[in-house]
């Protein structure tokens, strides 16, 4: 129900976890992150509950060490709250981690193509497919498996992306659900609401249907569907919270 991405250098997790918190008035069931760092690879944390017992699992974010990582609050719509349904989601492999609002409405179609291909499931939820789609159509081209994923999904989704391999950026995508981008100082956010952005930056662009967004650091870039770079309008946030 809520989702949050930060790339910069500063710690993730504590970033995260704010932003989290400023997203519960939505509602949801359970809460989740992801952070990566390259000694210790993808660090997934999430469990069923109120944000305070994620809280409490990573000590406020002092277990979870990395400056890029995305974060979850969940209102299952495919699979019951429960740990392994909550979100990031993450592919077989390991390689990518996904956060997801919306519903992916060909999950079950999807998922019996994936399973036949030898890829198992852990979670009940429609938004594993896309982890696992995202693994699948890997090679070594992140925007290219982005691409080639969004081809196959239906259904609205605002999603935020994590692929080990590509260690510092995430990507942005959506379609019926909002996402909105953050400019920072060396760093760049994702949220799907601007309060949880508020607290530390007030430049935005919004996310169009169909758009792709890459962030890194130092730079966002947006494309369109078929990877074509669009100009965004910035905006300012000027009330208060
Ligand atoms: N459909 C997804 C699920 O049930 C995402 C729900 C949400 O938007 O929080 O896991």
């Amino acid at each position: 129900c809520g989702i949050v991405g930060f790339v910069g250098r500063e710690e993730a997790a504590p970033i995260l976890l704010d932003g989290l918190s400023r997203l519960e008035y939505r509602g949801y069931d359970s809460a989740g992150i992801a952070v990566y760092n390259r000694e210790k690879g993808l660090q997934v944390e999430k469990a069923k509950g109120r944000l305070q017992v994620l809280c409490d699992l990573v000590q406020g974010g002092s277990t979870v060490h990395g400056t890029l990582g995305l974060g979850h609050t969940r209102w299952a719509t495919h699979g019951e709250p429960s740990d392994v349904n909550s979100h990031p989601q993450v592919s077989q492999g390991g390689r990518f981690a996904v956060v997801h609002n919306g519903i992916i409405e060909n999950y079950v179609a999807l998922r019996e193509f994936l399973q036949s291909e030898g890829i198992r499931f852990a979670s009940q939820t429609d938004t594993e497919v896309v982890a696992q789609l995202l693994e699948y159509y890997y090679d070594g081209d992140l925007l290219e498996a982005v691409v080639k994923t969004l081809s196959r999904i239906q259904g609205a989704y605002a999603l935020g992306i994590l692929c080990a391999d590509c260690p510092d950026r995430l990507i942005a995508v959506r379609k019926d659900s909002p996402l909105i981008l953050g400019f920072g100082q060396g760093a760049h956010f994702l949220a799907s609401d601007v309060t949880a952005l508020i607290k530390y930056t007030r430049e935005v662009c919004y996310l169009d249907d169909g758009e792709i967004a890459e962030l890194t650091p130092d730079h966002l870039w947006v494309y369109d569907s078929y990877l074509r770079p669009v100009e965004k309008e910035h905006h300012h946030v000027d009330w208060e919270i």
